[in-house]
């Protein structure tokens, strides 16, 4: 036996429940306060603040709290949709900027790799993109680059990642409800990548990706030309994310958040999946419970409200990702 477990064994210990509540226990407030305390927790009770939080004073000139009318409000209020083209464009350079800051902050930023677009509103097959070599800590909106059908940069001064162009510009080209996708190299979309599986139904977040998520197993090298992102773009389908077997993870969704976010998700439910196989043999959930729980937290709407979450705290700490 080991020091440990036979002090453990020596400690005295209520015998049942009946025991515990025979307990001497303090009588009210004032008992409390009697109670002897260390010294610097007694320190404590005499600052102000706490006083007032140990004793409670209500005065003639405490309001007494309203209620508001009954209201039921599961949901968000809408986005009010922008209205001009200006609007639109400057909407979606914000919330890209401050998706690649984010980014930045999940780790998603493994040396020069990474793009994140989002389609122009006025000329749809053009896209912004981030500059290549420009950390995504760094980038405003003012960095990205206008990219246009022939992966030439028509606004901004470059250079854009020819990946990014091969990659962004057939999956644009082949789903027109595409606003916006993303792919890094993030750690753990990676190593799941290496498994050639797409995941399993593990979690309510994971199912997000279920039967919305696909494979793509012909890894060649970096992806440089458009045919090859146009097969990828083939894979993706009308999903929102793809597995890019040994390279990395895909998403794609009808706006910057979405796209973001549900790339955040992903590589949380990689994240999530790996450490549950590591671990043992993890219990997945049903098809039909899955594919209810799919519809119900895998929406852009939901996306969207997520990563505005996430923007107002960093547009607040960081204001010149909007400069
Ligand atoms: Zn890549």
């Amino acid at each position: 036996m080991t020091d440990l477990s036979a002090a453990l064994q020596n400690t005295p210990r209520p015998q049942n429940a009946s025991a515990l509540k025979n307990t001497p226990t303090p009588q009210n407030a004032s008992a409390l306060q009697n109670t002897p305390v260390p010294h610097s927790a007694r320190a404590l009770q005499n600052t102000p603040a706490l006083q007032s939080v140990l004793t409670p004073q209500t005065t003639a000139d405490t309001p007494p709290l309203q209620r508001q009318a009954p209201l039921r409000k599961f949901w968000f209020d809408d986005v009010p949709p922008r209205d001009s083209i200006a609007a639109e464009r400057r909407y979606r350079q914000e919330r890209l900027a401050v998706a690649f800051r984010l980014f930045a902050r999940y780790g998603f930023d493994q040396g020069l790799a990474g793009h994140i677009t989002a389609r122009d509103p006025e000329w749809p097959d053009h896209f912004w993109v981030n500059p290549f070599g420009k950390h995504f800590s760094r980038i405003r909106v003012s960095d990205l680059l206008l990219v246009n059908a022939q992966g030439e940069i028509v606004i901004g001064e470059g250079p854009v990642n020819q990946a990014a162009f091969a990659i962004h510009a057939a999956i644009h080209e082949a789903r027109p409800d595409v606003i916006a996708a993303a792919h890094t190299h993030s750690l753990y979309g990676k190593a799941w990548s290496t498994l050639g599986r797409t995941l399993d139904p593990l979690t309510q977040d994971s199912c997000a990706f279920y039967q919305d998520h696909t494979l793509f197993d012909d890894f060649r090298g970096v992806v440089l030309d458009t045919d090859e992102g146009a097969r990828i773009a083939a894979a993706l389908g009308e999903r929102k994310a793809v597995i890019l077997k040994n390279h990395g993870i895909l998403t794609a969704g009808p706006s910057v958040e979405a796209a973001a976010w549900w790339y955040i998700a992903l590589d949380n439910a990689c994240h999530a999946q790996l450490l549950a196989e590591a671990a043992g043999t993890p219990q997945t959930i049903p098809h039909d419970v899955a594919a209810l729980t799919h519809e119900q937290v895998g929406r852009a709407g939901g996306a969207l409200f997520a990563f505005q979450s996430l923007l107002e705290g960093l547009v607040e700490a960081e204001p010149d990702v909007l400069t």
